[in-house]
């Protein structure tokens, strides 16, 4: 069980709100969005959730036990950045399998998952190469597969499609609800991309300057939304 729950959490950079006091709770397996315009604190808040940033009031838990002051490595997450910052001189067997064996996990256990992970994100024929040999699809793969091999109970996305040209996004897209079933995570991604949102949530996060807006299933959002802000970015008929 890997709910996410945040009471009350709060943000403050040099003086300013980033994020002011988000009520919060997603559930075990979702794949939930959090959309909103630029600057609004998708991204804080996502590092808030990974342990990042430190929350400066409130609570956070995940499954249940409270990850407030937990160091990020034992939080159960791993987040997936969009710029895929791969170690070039690296292959891609070891790119995916350099955090496990930071960790001091066995050789065995390392090939067997990065296998695994290998087999779910097609890219078998591709371990030996260098990230310089991948196209920008493949090299986002990598970037998904050093997340997987930890095997976490979260995932978290940072705009991981937005380097992407728009059919290997829409091709991305599929591939991550896939990965989703596969793996019966719980996702958070972050997009400021409506479209996006609406199809691939289950539950959209709206966030308009540190605060949540709503939160619901996006046909939800879409024929119920509470205020002309939301209507405005889900695009619902007004
Ligand atoms: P989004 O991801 O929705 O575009 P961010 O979470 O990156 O928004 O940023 C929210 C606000 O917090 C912005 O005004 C941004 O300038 C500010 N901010 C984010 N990170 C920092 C930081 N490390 N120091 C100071 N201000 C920051
Ligand atoms: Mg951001």
């Amino acid at each position: 069980m890997a709910e996410i729950c945040l009471r009350g959490v709060r943000k403050v950079f040099g003086g300013v709100s980033v994020i002011k006091g988000v009520d919060l709770t997603i559930a075990d397996g979702a794949f939930c969005v959090f959309v909103g315009p630029s600057g609004c604190g998708k991204s804080t808040l996502l590092r808030l959730i990974a342990g990042l940033e430190d929350i400066n009031d409130g609570s956070l838990s995940i499954g249940g036990a409270d990850m407030t002051r937990v160091d990020p490595s034992d939080r159960g997450v791993a987040m997936v950045f969009q710029s895929y910052a791969l170690y070039p001189h690296m292959t891609v067997r070891d790119n995916i399998g350099f955090g496990l064996k930071m960790t001091g996990h066995p050789a065995s256990l390392i090939e067997e998952r990065t296998r695994n992970a290998a087999r779910m994100l097609r890219l078998d024929p591709l371990l030996d190469r260098k990230p310089a040999q991948l196209s920008g699809g493949q090299r986002q793969r990598v970037a998904i597969g050093r997340a997987i091999v930890r095997e976490p109970e979260v995932f978290l996305f940072d705009e991981p499609l937005s380097n992407l040209d728009a059919a290997l996004r829409v091709q991305m897209r599929t591939e991550l609800l896939a990965l989703h079933q596969d793996l019966k995570a719980t996702m958070i991604y972050v997009t400021h991309d409506q479209v996006e949102a609406m199809t691939m949530a289950d539950t959209i996060v709206v966030l308009s300057a540190g605060c949540v807006e709503q939160i619901g299933a996006p046909l939800d959002l879409y024929h119920r939304p509470r205020n002309l802000f939301v209507a405005g970015f889900i695009g619902s008929p007004t």
